[in-house]
């Protein structure tokens, strides 16, 4: 059974309760983590308190930027058995695993060397005055996450909060947490002072309520569905803690008659397929220009039916889906969509082998579906991919934006001008031009327009966000 992590020590859960943990791949139960609850959030948030107004507070930009390099360094040494303990409890193939460890191993580096390079400002202002603005940590930051990509999860939201100087608690999600487990005892060998980071597992109800509800929380970072987003932000409101929202997404690969199909379809087919299509930024939606969608759609098919799915050792496209709950979501939108007429163009399969008792679900093609079905607009959060003809740019740009969604898109097409009109005419927060990149990036802002959320993680504007300014004026004469 796995314990919490408060002030740089472990513990049982207040109430002595656990959570039981299952494989996706067996549906067998195979670990147990603590049930955090109110009381052990109390204390988190306690101990963030005391760090950020103690030892941790007082650290420089260069110190906190060495300890997260050191954690990178810690990551590093021990990506294989990271990626093991990733694959077994999420279901994703091992090579997305080992590929989800690099990405983390990135962030702490990243924002390892960034921490020391947040500079202020100085305005011009009347005569004989200074004006300085400057970067400062909100204070104890609260950091909810999902279970679709743990590890890296834990170095996205946190190591930004740590460079600027923010103490941390982190609610993981319940179905998958253990690489977490495992990172928080990684992070506290590499030299973080007791307080800086505090890990309390937990469901979202309980743990994942209190956290956000907290009075003592300065700041909160939620990755989840809109639904839980809302309830998030609106008890940071009680307490005026300003929120970062990552939520879920429905983006559209848009695919112009003149585009290079042969640069475009693999990574059509890799933008759905990754993770099991439990990506935020998967791409879900592809638009095709009326002149090239029997050619785009044919060879679409083709890939379709040969993908595979498999437990994460047999590393085939796709692993099993996170849980029982989330195969019948999943297989309720394929159901929804089969019942509204909606054709099935193709299907992959599950392969030999795979237990039956798993959470697979074959990877499926739709369309053409009508705008409006559910499938069309709605997120699947598994290996459903959904093709819309389009007759022009313009109805391509309204088809694109016409979901409540808004966080990523590509565009593929030879035309020039086209690449640089489109971006400007889309309604999200990062868009790919002949490229695309789910989740990708580490450098690279990213966040959501409407239902996809607000504020943005990544790239140096996390540090930002995760720092208010404070306005200095000095009148010296
Ligand atoms: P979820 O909203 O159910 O859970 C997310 C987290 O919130 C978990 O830790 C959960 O325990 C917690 N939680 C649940 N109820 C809560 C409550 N009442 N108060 C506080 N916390 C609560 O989402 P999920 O099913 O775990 O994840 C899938 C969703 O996350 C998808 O919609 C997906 O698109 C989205 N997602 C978005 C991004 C992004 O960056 N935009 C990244 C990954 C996942």
């Amino acid at each position: 059974m796995t314990e919490i992590y408060i002030d740089g020590a472990w513990r049982k859960a207040a109430s002595g309760e656990t959570i039981p943990v299952y494989e996706p791949a067996t549906g067998g139960r195979f670990a147990q983590i603590a049930a955090g609850g109110a009381a052990d959030i109390d204390a988190a948030v306690a101990a963030a308190r005391a760090a950020f107004e103690g030892a941790w507070g007082r650290t420089t930009a260069t110190e906190r930027g060495r300890l997260l390099t050191e954690l990178s360094r810690r990551i590093a040494a021990e990506a294989e058995e990271l990626a093991q303990i990733e694959a077994r409890d999420t279901g994703k193939p091992m090579k997305q695993a080992r590929a989800d460890i690099g990405a983390l191993v990135r962030y702490f580096e990243y924002y390892g060397g960034a921490a020391d390079k947040l500079h202020g400002e100085a305005i011009p202002y009347l005569n004989g005055y200074n004006v300085a603005v400057v970067n400062e940590p909100y204070g104890v930051t609260g950091h909810i996450i999902p279970w679709n990509y743990p590890a890296q999860m834990f170095g996205r939201t946190l190591a930004p909060a740590l460079a600027a100087g923010n103490a941390t608690v982190i609610k993981p999600a319940e179905d998958a947490c253990l690489s977490i487990v495992r990172l928080a005892a990684l992070a506290h060998e590499a030299g973080f002072p007791p307080g800086a980071i505090n890990l309390v597992t937990g469901l979202g109800e309980e743990a994942g309520a209190a956290l956000a509800a907290h009075p003592g929380v300065d700041f909160i970072s939620f990755t989840g569905s809109p639904e839980v987003g809302v309830l998030v932000q609106k008890a940071a409101a009680e307490h005026y803690a300003p929120c970062v929202l990552e939520l879920g997404g429905k983006s559209p690969q848009i695919v112009f008659d003149d585009a290079d199909l042969d640069a475009a379809i693999p990574i059509i087919i890799a933008a759905i397929v990754q993770n099991g299509g439990q990506t935020c930024s998967a791409g879900s939606r592809v638009l095709v220009q009326e002149g090239v969608y029997d050619a785009l759609v044919g060879r679409l098919a083709e890939r379709f039916k040969d993908l595979r799915v498999g437990s994460p050792d047999m590393d085939l496209d796709c692993g099993p889906l996170i849980s029982a709950d989330q195969k019948r979501r999943v297989e309720g939108f394929v159901e929804g969509a089969l019942r509204d007429g909606v054709p099935l163009i193709a299907c992959g399969s599950v392969a030999e082998g795979a237990d039956a008792n798993g959470y697979y679900v074959a990877p499926a093609l739709f369309g053409p579906a009508p705008r409006d079905n559910l499938i069309a607009c709605e997120e699947v959060f598994g290996p459903v991919l959904v093709v819309l003809p389009f007759r022009d740019e313009a109805d391509a740009v309204a088809l694109a934006n016409a979901t409540d969604y808004g966080l990523i898109a590509a565009v593929w097409t030879r035309d020039g001008a086209r690449q640089q009109r489109m971006p400007r005419l889309l309604r999200c927060g990062q868009v790919f031009v002949n490229c695309y990149g789910a989740g990708g990036g580490v450098e690279l802002p990213f966040g959501g327009v409407g239902k996809s959320g607000h504020g943005r993680e990544k790239g140096f504007h996390a540090i930002e966000e995760f720092c208010r300014t404070k306005t200095i004026v000095h009148h010296f004469g």
